[in-house]
């Protein structure tokens, strides 16, 4: 492997000198990090597994403990953030992080679960046109969601599912294999539904070509966003991406089981043929306490809600939410690349034949995300790093995935842990 930034040096100085000089440096600081036995932070790496805890989220929960100690019911108008419209704080610093218009763009349950709404209302099959285009490999929960969902209409799996697999010794996908086998599929093809990031490999899929090949196909396009909010930035308005969903517990440090997030498109905003499953949040605001027994949906994004939202979860991603907003999106890539691009040049560094990263090296085709093949390693060298401080993960069958996220990653953590990897790898 070769390095690509010849600025970069593997010395403690040169990490301490891109610490000083870096703007989000101060960021670190409002995190909570876990400690090792010695009491020192440890080199969190799993940001794009379970974000750390913003040292503000105890703050707005308690506001609303304390608004619901003092107001009970009464808490719906009365609170500091009255719950009934609560949903409604978070849309736009939720839109800007996704590049959407707040129109397009809802907080609410979870990722699996906004997946089968999204499906239910946008993969239709019809006649011929009933396939669906994912990765091989793709997250286990969509695989089952999208599976359930076919058998759900009465087809087969086998029939409907077309799964795209890397070149033979390639670890990931080429965009052109992706547009020629949407462009082959042209006849066929309901729904393309990829990640933004594949959570193995790390590699970003190019959404605007994948959404305008889909589309000239006459297919409907959704991307998985779990592995892609927080750490890219995104135009899914721009891009014409039909819908998508994610979660908020990764890169947007939300905490364990946050809630979810889903955008839908503007052009779907008011299509009353679109099928969909309906609850009472969805539907119109100024009606909804009329109790009437007919549905009519919010305009947008918000008229897939289902039910009234767990505000303690809502508070805790508010608190983040004000964080991203605050250093900005561009800001946190710009720094990640450069952050990621330092990790990159110090597993090279460490000159060992074991090693192979199969994350694109080119910076556009990956988020803050390593996957770090070792050859022959086994799970050994995980534990040995493991037990040195550092909090990575390992997917089988080889690879360790590591995630310097730019809000409290530093310099020098990478290079911390890349002195540890070599002197474990011995
Ligand atoms: C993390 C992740 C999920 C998790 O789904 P939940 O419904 O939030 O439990 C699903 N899909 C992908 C691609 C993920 O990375």
């Amino acid at each position: 492997m070769k390095a690509q930034h010849s600025g970069f040096e593997a010395t403690p100085d040169f990490a301490a000198r891109m610490d000083t000089a870096d703007p989000l440096a101060g960021y670190r600081d409002r995190f909570y990090f876990p400690k090792d036995e010695a009491g020192n932070d440890v080199i969190y790496f799993t940001g794009n597994s379970l974000g750390l805890q913003p040292k503000t989220v105890r703050a707005y929960i308690e506001q609303e403990l304390k608004d619901w100690e003092t107001f009970g019911v009464a808490g719906h108008a009365l609170a500091k953030n009255p719950w009934l419209p609560y949903h409604e704080f978070l849309t736009e610093k939720m839109a800007r992080v996704v590049g959407a218009k707040p129109i397009e763009t809802v907080v609410m349950n979870a990722l699996t679960v906004n997946l089968h709404i999204m499906l239910i209302s946008f993969y239709r099959p019809e006649g011929n046109r009933r396939k669906i285009l994912i990765e091989k490999g793709a997250f286990p929960s969509d695989h089952y969601a999208i599976e359930s969902q076919i058998k759900f209409h009465g087809l087969e799996p086998a029939d409907c599912l077309i799964e795209l697999t890397p070149r033979d010794c390639e670890a990931t996908l080429r965009t052109e294999d992706i547009v020629k086998t949407i462009e082959g599929e042209r006849d066929s093809l309901a729904l393309v539904l990829l990640g933004g990031v594949n959570y193995y490999t790390g590699q970003v899929f190019e959404m605007r070509e994948i959404t305008d090949a889909g589309h000239r196909a006459g297919a409907t396009v959704g991307f998985d966003l779990a592995h892609a909010v927080g750490n890219l930035e995104l135009h899914l308005h721009d891009w014409g991406v039909d819908f998508a969903v994610w979660c908020s517990y990764k890169y947007l440090n939300a905490g364990p089981g946050a809630v979810g997030g889903a955008f839908v498109h503007e052009r779907h905003a008011d299509c009353p043929d679109i099928p969909r499953l309906a609850g009472w949040w969805g539907h119109e605001k100024a009606t909804r306490f009329l109790m009437g027994p007919e549905f009519h949906p919010i305009s947008g994004a918000e008229g897939w809600q289902l039910s009234n939202p767990p505000i303690l979860q809502m508070a805790a991603l508010w608190a983040s939410l004000e964080i991203f907003d605050e250093a900005g999106m561009s800001a946190l890539r710009a720094k990640s690349e450069t952050l990621t691009g330092y990790l990159e040049f110090l597993l090279g560094e460490i000159q060992d034949e074991r090693i192979t990263v199969i994350t694109p090296s080119d910076p556009a085709q990956r988020g803050c995300q390593l996957s770090i093949r070792v050859k022959n390693a086994g799970r050994e060298l995980f534990n040995a790093i493991t037990a040195r401080g550092v909090v990575a993960d390992w997917r089988e069958p080889d690879v360790i995935r590591v995630a310097p996220v730019p809000l409290y990653n530093s310099f020098r953590d990478v290079l911390s842990f890349a002195e540890i990897l070599k002197s474990e790898l011995g």
